[in-house]
């Protein structure tokens, strides 16, 4: 017999699978965001089996493609397939290749008839397949709790089977939730703040400001890195860079040390929002976690808001340091995020800001800066490049 190849990867859906109009529109996005990740092969085929999307290999490395479709959001599981005739000897046979190719551990068939009318019992194929597994390899049965379970669909004319499952991103596919723009610095929250947005559907784009020559291209490089890492997720990712030194330098001039740092994300809420606005995004995101640092309690967070209409997200409000960390690691930006760098707000910070601003005097400490000329001018002045996905920053 040919040397058996699964040439098939079958997708089950993530939570929305069942919920009714929107479930369409999940499916066609799902299947969107799968053929824009392996647009690198064009000849693989999608098929909507209803609870379910089949990816037709047509020759793609079937690892290769499973390593890429696992970072996309809104599937629960992927199983690489092998589809046969209906036919038991062929079942057996294909069964018996794949298992071959598995660690010896144990195992349970599951058959699941599409259609009814066959003539055999589910049970009658479960025991065939285990029967040939068991006379010519070392594995094991253990119908409770299985190292492998082979699953077998069936009809009238074809078997599928799948050994392998492997865990898929889970949440929703990226675009069914609108887009949000994301306050990208270099520091290890942000990144983290901006693959939980997608990961419940929504779109990205990235906004860094930068306080050259204060802030060297290296820093603005890593940032680059950064959104470039999210581009596993989301492969095209826009980045808007805003030159900020002169909006900080006329702060510091002027304001009281202890306001700056609320006083500088004031004016950075100010411009993101025209940004939001300007591209119909829906809302800013911010890696705020709460109490991590003076600018992060609530009467800070307040103040900031303030200086903006519309909504922000704080995806890790309350999450401890190491959790974010942790998430860090996991989705590989964490080694790039400590990289040495300077960040506009570590270059101009202050020893002792205030941990509890009053709105009041935060807009008289505002009203003593000059800045909505100079927002003008670094609005009109941002730099937007478009980061993609590229291969060799994962291998
Ligand atoms: P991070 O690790 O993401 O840098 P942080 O704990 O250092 O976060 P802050 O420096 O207080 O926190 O920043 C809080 C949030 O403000 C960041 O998570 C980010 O969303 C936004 N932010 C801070 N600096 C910048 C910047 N230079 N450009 C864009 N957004 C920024
Ligand atoms: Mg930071």
């Amino acid at each position: 017999m040919a040397e058996i190849k699964t040439d098939r990867i079958l997708v089950r859906f993530g939570e929305l699978s069942n919920k009714g109009k929107n479930r369409n529109l999940f499916v066609r996005q799902l299947i969107q965001n799968l053929k824009y990740q392996l647009s690198n092969y064009p000849d693989i085929r999608y098929r909507n089996q209803f609870d379910r999307i089949m990816i037709e290999l047509n020759g793609a490395d079937s690892d290769e493609v499973l390593e890429r479709a696992r970072h996309v959001f809104g599937i629960r599981s992927l199983s690489p397939v092998v589809v046969t005739p209906m036919d038991f000897e062929l079942i057996n046979e294909a069964s018996l290749e794949l298992m071959k190719q598995e660690k010896v551990g144990t195992f349970k068939v599951d058959t699941n008839r599409k259609d009814k009318t066959l003539n055999f019992k589910s049970n009658d194929l479960n025991l065939s397949v285990a029967k040939t597994i068991l006379s010519q390899t070392e594995h094991r049965v253990d119908v409770h709790n299985p190292d492998i379970r082979i699953r077998i669909d069936v009809d009238a004319e074809k078997a599928s089977i799948a050994v392998k499952t492997v865990l898929g991103a889970q949440g929703f596919p990226i675009g069914v939730g609108g887009k949000a723009l994301l306050l990208l610095s270099g520091g290890i929250d942000s990144p983290v703040a901006g693959y939980y947005t997608m990961k419940r559907g929504v779109e990205i784009e990235c906004i860094h400001f930068a306080a050259p020559p204060y802030t060297t291209i290296q820093a603005l490089d890593k940032v680059k890195q950064l959104a470039e890492k999210l581009c596993v997720y989301q492969p095209r990712i826009k980045l808007h860079v805003v030159p900020f030194t002169e909006i900080q330098l006329e702060i510091y001039k002027k304001a009281h040390p202890a306001y700056t740092v609320v006083l500088m994300r004031r004016a950075m809420m100010k411009i993101a929002e025209r940004v939001m606005h300007e591209n119909k995004m829906l809302a800013l995101v911010s890696g705020e976690s709460l109490g991590q640092v003076a600018s992060q309690t609530l009467q800070s967070m307040a103040s900031i808001q303030d200086a903006m209409d519309g909504l922000i997200l704080r995806p890790l409000l309350t999450f401890d340091k190491n959790d974010i960390i942790d998430v860090a690691k996991k989705i590989n930006t964490y080694e790039t995020s400590i990289l040495p760098y300077e960040d506009c707000c570590t270059i101009f910070s202050v020893t002792n800001p205030i941990t509890k601003p009053k709105l009041k005097i935060v807009l008289l400490e505002e009203a003593k800066c000059e800045l909505d000329e100079l927002i003008d001018v670094a609005y009109k002045s941002i730099e937007t490049t478009e980061i993609r996905y590229h291969q060799e920053t994962y291998l």
